[in-house]
């Protein structure tokens, strides 16, 4: 990579432009590489050779939750709230990597009074959730909030870390999260640049900061340099600017002399054009290489970075500061004292306009930024964010007339991006912005310059701002309506995959219910043929269950007349029962009577001895005639069984109920056989009881 120190066409070049310069001013050009570029009055002494002014506690602080390009932090504190200065106040959401949002912390202590809807300092005016902080005067402050030990980052991942914590983006003006501009790859940028180009009028916040704090900036970029693994450092710093570059000349060789810092550093002279600060401008004055317009200057392996941005990192990696405040150059024509200010974020620029003593009563909004690429804000009470380089308080000129364009081509030659404004303009005003998109509108830098050359005063920029506007609003629409579309075509397209998809279960379902059927039937069929399913054959299985039916029929029959033998049984075991009782009770009375006459003569005790003898004989008596009756009743059981199973085979059904009918006649005739002979005997024990009455109660 070859650097361009000295102008193209070497040292005869500038007293030939010196010559030309009366004629056409525009002949400066030569000078530097980049095409276009215009010279306007810059303005600068204005506030370049006052020192900084002393820091502004104001009465109140609106601090936006959006900042940068990406989406509004989250909240972290309610109203009420007693905060401390860079205590964090609202933060990353988890997926900052996508989101690009950074964190914001207290500029000053004191305690959070609104969280409302504000005017930002915006183009467009509009409102934003905003913290309003009322400073409490203490600017009490959180020493090393971000917790860093104060060692370089090693690692291009831990320097963004931090850079993250602390909160800081682009600090020129684009308001890029910083983070997110460094690549996560060791070794991958071929060189850190430092962009000290401060081309637009009146600022001088970068040549103040350079002037009082090139140490900071040169080591910021340092401790960029060796986290990414680049071997080279270089800054561009604009001509007009000379304590500037003294300054950083100085801390260069410092650092290089430093045993921390093994890496070049060099401090480039550029000439003074505007846009010269511009990043693809610088890139390609200081090494050579065009960035494509497509393409960010870290696909390039380049990482370029404001001069604030690098002092930004140098205190929070070296102090743990996050990115509070910032230097503003408070300026413009209105103003008696102009000045830069090292200015809390949040501060309304009506504080600081007053700060600057207006030379009258300031009746107009003051533009943020410079004339060239700066707008006009809404209100003054519009507070700095971590982006504003300048308040410039410039009364509005009257609007020049506009004339028609004469196709001069300045436009073109001012255009420092090779674009062609005056086409674009043409379409932009014909409404035909499909064209102006062709033309590469969206390249377009909005530096102005082709706005300052145009000898009809047509405000160009103003049609591309509108252009690129209506083209964005009609991208949405299309994409919109892209999105409708294919939302209603996946609707057809679901709803006719859900009736192919409903058939096809059906005809599915269908199927199974024939294959079912079907292999019914084939079973059914196989069965038949298996079994011979014949006229002949189905006979005899007619013939086999009309006599299975008929067994089961007689079956049942004979286990109704068991049923009923076993009654008849249950009833005449009793009965033999009472039989042998009573045949016992008789030989017992016998017996009894027997001693009773033989011991009429003998003694009370040995008769009572006596009998009781004979009472135990005929107790062993009736035992015995009652087993025997037992064995008798189990021969009949067994007689019965045998008769049952001769029922069950048919072959003595007839003698068996008649045996069944005659036998209770027998038994019954038994019956009173034994209670006449009961009786009999009760009789004789009367008598023989009336004749020994002791006798007669030990028997009973
Ligand atoms: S500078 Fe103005 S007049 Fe000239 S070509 Fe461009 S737009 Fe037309
Ligand atoms: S404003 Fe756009 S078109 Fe005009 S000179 Fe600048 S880059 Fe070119």
């Amino acid at each position: 990579m070859t650097l361009k120190p000295q102008p193209l066409l070497g040292k005869y070049i500038n007293e030939l432009v010196a010559l030309l310069k009366p004629l056409y001013p525009m002949a400066k050009r030569w000078l530097h590489r980049f095409n276009g570029g215009v010279y306007p009055a810059y303005m600068k002494n204005l506030s370049a050779d006052k020192p900084i002014h002393e820091m502004i506690i104001p009465p109140k602080l609106i601090i936006p939750l959006q900042q940068q390009i990406g989406q509004s932090a989250e909240l972290l504190v309610e109203i009420g709230e007693q905060v401390k200065k860079n205590q964090l106040i609202a933060n990353s959401s988890k997926d900052a990597g996508k989101a690009l949002v950074v964190p914001i912390h207290a500029p000053t202590s004191g305690v959070i009074r609104e969280i409302s809807e504000q005017t930002l300092p915006h183009p467009s005016g509009l409102k934003d959730i905003c913290i309003v902080l009322e400073p409490d005067g203490k600017d009490e402050s959180i020493q090393n909030v971000l917790g860093v030990d104060g060692k370089a980052p090693q690692s291009p991942q831990a320097l963004k870390d931090i850079i993250l914590q602390a909160g800081i983006i682009g600090m020129g003006g684009a308001g890029f999260p910083t983070y997110a501009k460094i690549p996560n790859e060791k070794n991958r940028v071929e060189m850190v640049l430092i962009n000290g180009a401060e081309c637009e009028p009146f600022i001088t916040c970068d040549d103040l900061l350079m002037q009082n704090e090139a140490t900071s900036i040169i080591e910021g970029a340092v401790i960029t340099a060796q986290a990414l693994g680049a071997p080279k450092i270089v800054c561009g710093i604009e001509a007009n600017k000379q304590k500037a570059l003294e300054a950083m000349r100085h801390a260069a060789k410092l650092a290089e002399q430093n045993d921390h810092c093994d890496i070049p550093i060099e401090i480039i002279e550029v000439e003074t054009v505007y846009p010269m600060g511009g990043q693809e401008q610088l890139i390609y004055e200081l090494t050579g290489y065009e960035v494509p317009h497509d393409k960010h200057a870290i696909q390039v392996d380049l990482l370029m970075m404001n001069v604030a941005t690098y002092a930004a990192i140098y205190r929070a990696v070296h102090y743990g500061e996050p990115l509070t405040c910032r230097l503003v150059t408070i300026t413009g024509l209105e103003l008696n004292e102009s000045f830069n200010i090292r200015a809390m974020i949040g501060t309304p620029f009506d504080t600081l306009i007053g700060a600057a003593k207006p030379k009258r009563q300031i009746d107009f909004s003051a533009i943020m930024g410079g004339p060239m690429m700066g707008f006009r804000v809404a209100s003054n009470q519009v507070p700095v964010l971590k982006t504003t380089n300048c308040v410039l308080v410039n009364r509005p000129e009257p609007e020049k007339l506009q004339m028609p364009c004469i196709r001069c081509g300045e436009c073109m030659d001012a255009c420092p991006i090779n674009l062609l404004p005056q086409q674009m303009y043409w379409h932009a005003q014909a409404q035909e912005f499909n064209k102006v998109e062709k033309l590469n509108v969206f390249n377009c830098i909005e530096c102005g310059c082709c706005s300052y050359v145009c000898p009809s005063n047509i405000p160009l920029v103003q049609y591309y701002r509108h252009a690129k506007s209506e083209i964005r609003q009609l991208n949405q629409e299309a994409a919109a309506a892209e999105v409708a579309k294919q939302r209603h075509e996946f609707r057809l397209e679901r709803l006719e995959r859900e009736k192919q998809e409903r058939e096809a279960r059906l005809k599915a379902k269908k199927a199974a219910v024939k294959q079912q059927l079907q292999k019914q039937n084939d079973a059914d069929k196989a069965e038949q043929e298996s079994a011979g399913n014949t006229p002949a054959s189905a006979a005899a299985k007619a013939r086999a269950a009309a006599a299975k039916a008929a067994a089961a029929k007689r079956k049942q029959t004979s286990t109704e007349a068991t049923s009923d033998t076993d009654q008849t049984h249950d009833k005449a075991i009793p009965a033999a029962r009472r039989r042998a009782i009573e045949a016992a009770k008789k030989a017992s009375a016998k017996a009894a009577a027997k001693n009773a006459s033989d011991s009429t003569t003998t003694k009370q005790s040995s008769a009572t001895d006596e009998q009781a003898d004979k009472k135990n004989q005929a107790k062993q008596a009736a035992m015995a005639a009652a087993k025997k009756a037992a064995a008798k009743r189990a021969e009949q059981k067994k007689s019965a069984d045998d008769n049952n199973l001769a029922h069950d085979y048919g072959t003595a059904n007839n003698s068996a109920s008649t045996e069944a009918k005659t036998k209770p006649d027998a038994r019954q005739q038994a019956i009173e056989k034994a209670r006449q002979k009961a009786r009999e005997m009760a009789a004789k024990k009367a008598a023989e009881k009336n004749s020994t009455p002791k006798e007669a109660d030990d028997n009973d």
